[in-house]
């Protein structure tokens, strides 16, 4: 599809919602203005650079750095190993789990996604050696680089929640809208509860997760969606979340909390998901607290009659085997890339560039994020490749679209000091509440600045 069928097809979409176009143009110009002087900076830059680029994973991180790599290297030799058949906009699973989008919606073919002029393995990663600088495949045995991105994203450990495996997601009304399936499987549940009434249990998860928005997001949308079909005073909702507070970025926290008290959903903090009962519908929680110094746990159960939970999330295994991970410290556990977390060049080996979810970086692990890190890393590859050092600086952006009801978003963009960081040019409004533009820009303009500008290596 062209930019002109992309953008009438979105301009119909608007006016069949009672959007003018004026107000289109105001949003498309807002998100367009920076893809635009990206698109000069992009052209601007080449390099004679010479060696085999080898990119693990071809999602939001792996298939905009190909993207990149391929405009500005003007000799690229670039081999992109991902065994997947399509292309998820994840950040659209939740508006699936609430109705807004159809599940066809969000995905494409990954080989109409991928740069022309790449060498696509469709194969899984099993395997780095770091020191022989090769990775090894399932089925195309191993494959050497020069140079290695590592973007293949976060392993959800669904069988660290006690008493649940993936092929459960679904059973005993127990669901997550991290997963294509799941989000479908959760609209039709989230209509049947409402309709129906109970008690709705929302939780996050103890590890770094992606999206940390997310659960939040279908915990809001499900009280608006009861309140709009009056059956808000037949469901009661409850918040669970593993961290000590629902959110930790001071411009947007206040907000986000008393749209939680307006709604009635009580929030209970540092306790995580230990395990489910889905034929007794029952949460196993543990409470964890410090009284003096101690740490205390205190197991309890609670009742749902809908579950929407997190599992607990890490690097896939190759990456901590491989001894990529930090050997220390509190991104350790769970095998975080060992990055730069500027210029996300591997601390150990510095022929490895981390990117996307993967990084090993103190921030959000958004696509927000990636479509920042990526030109960052991509220019400090090719300067590594002159053999020069790596000096652009990724400063720990990341967004977060929360929404808050349908129609509204809070828009939390902030950096590694967690001070906003206020993108796209709405300074005229007060970013620290939910605003009616970037509902509009969540709903309209994100999706295809993904495929057509960010995967395109020009977002
Ligand atoms: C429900 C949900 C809501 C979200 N909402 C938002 C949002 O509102 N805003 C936002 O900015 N972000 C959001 N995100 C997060 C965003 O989708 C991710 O941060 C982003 O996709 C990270 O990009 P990535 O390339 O690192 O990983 P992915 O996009 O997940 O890509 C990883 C790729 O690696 C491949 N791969 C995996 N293992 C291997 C292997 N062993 N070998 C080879 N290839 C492999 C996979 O097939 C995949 O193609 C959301 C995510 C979810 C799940």
């Amino acid at each position: 599809m062209d930019e002109s069928t992309i953008i009438r097809k979105q301009i119909e979409l608007f006016e069949k919602k009672g959007i003018n176009r004026r107000k289109f143009f105001k949003i498309m110009a807002a998100a367009g203005l920076f893809s635009l002087i990206d698109t000069q900076h992009a052209k601007a830059f080449s390099s004679k650079a010479k060696g085999k680029i080898v990119i693990v994973g071809g999602g939001a991180a792996g298939i905009s750095m190909a993207a990149r790599l391929k405009r500005w290297l003007d000799e690229p030799n670039i081999t992109l190993i991902d065994p997947s058949d399509r292309q998820f906009y994840q950040p659209g699973f939740t508006l699936i789990a609430s109705g807004v989008y159809k599940p066809e919606d969000v995905w494409k073919k990954q080989e109409d996604c991928m740069p022309s002029g790449i060498n696509w393995v469709k194969d899984a990663v099993i395997a780095v050696d770091p020191v022989w600088n090769q990775v090894t495949t399932a089925k195309n045995g191993k494959i050497p680089y020069d140079f290695l991105v590592l973007a293949p994203g976060i392993q959800l450990n669904w069988d660290k929640v006690e008493g649940f495996s993936y092929d459960q997601l679904g059973v005993g009304n127990a669901h997550c809208i991290y997963d294509f399936q799941g989000a479908q499987k959760t609209w039709k549940a989230l209509q049947e509860f409402t309709a129906k009434g109970g008690r709705g249990i929302y939780t996050d998860t103890y590890t770094k997760h992606k999206c940390g928005g997310a659960p939040k997001k279908i915990c809001l949308l499900t009280e608006h969606y009861a309140r709009k079909h009056n059956q808000r005073d037949h469901i009661q909702l409850d918040y669970f979340t593993a961290e000590k507070a629902l959110y930790d970025v001071p411009y947007f926290t206040p907000r986000l909390i008393e749209i939680y008290k307006e709604r009635n959903i009580p929030i209970q903090t540092n306790t995580r998901v230990k395990g489910i009962d889905t034929a007794a519908k029952q949460v196993h929680f543990e409470r964890i607290e410090t009284i003096d110094g101690e740490k205390k746990v205190t197991p309890f159960v609670e009742d749902y009659d809908f579950l929407h939970f997190l599992p607990p999330m890490s690097a896939p295994d190759f990456v901590k085997e491989a001894g990529l991970g930090f050997p220390d410290g509190n991104l350790a556990a769970d095998g975080w890339a060992m990055v730069d977390k500027e210029t996300l060049v591997h601390q150990k080996y510095p022929n490895i560039i981390a990117v996307g979810d993967v990084a090993g970086t103190p921030t959000s692990k958004t696509s927000a994020a990636t479509r920042v890190q990526v030109p960052i890393a991509a220019k400090n590859l090719i300067a590594l490749m002159e053999g020069k050092e790596p000096t652009e600086k990724y400063n720990g952006y990341a967004a977060c679209p929360i929404v808050t009801d349908y129609g509204h978003v809070l828009l939390c963009e902030f950096d590694y000091d967690k001070n906003p960081q206020i993108s796209f040019p709405f300074s005229m409004l007060d970013m620290s509440k939910e605003q009616w533009a970037a509902w509009l820009l969540k709903v309209y303009v994100l999706k295809p600045l993904y495929f057509y500008g960010m995967l395109k290596g020009y977002a």
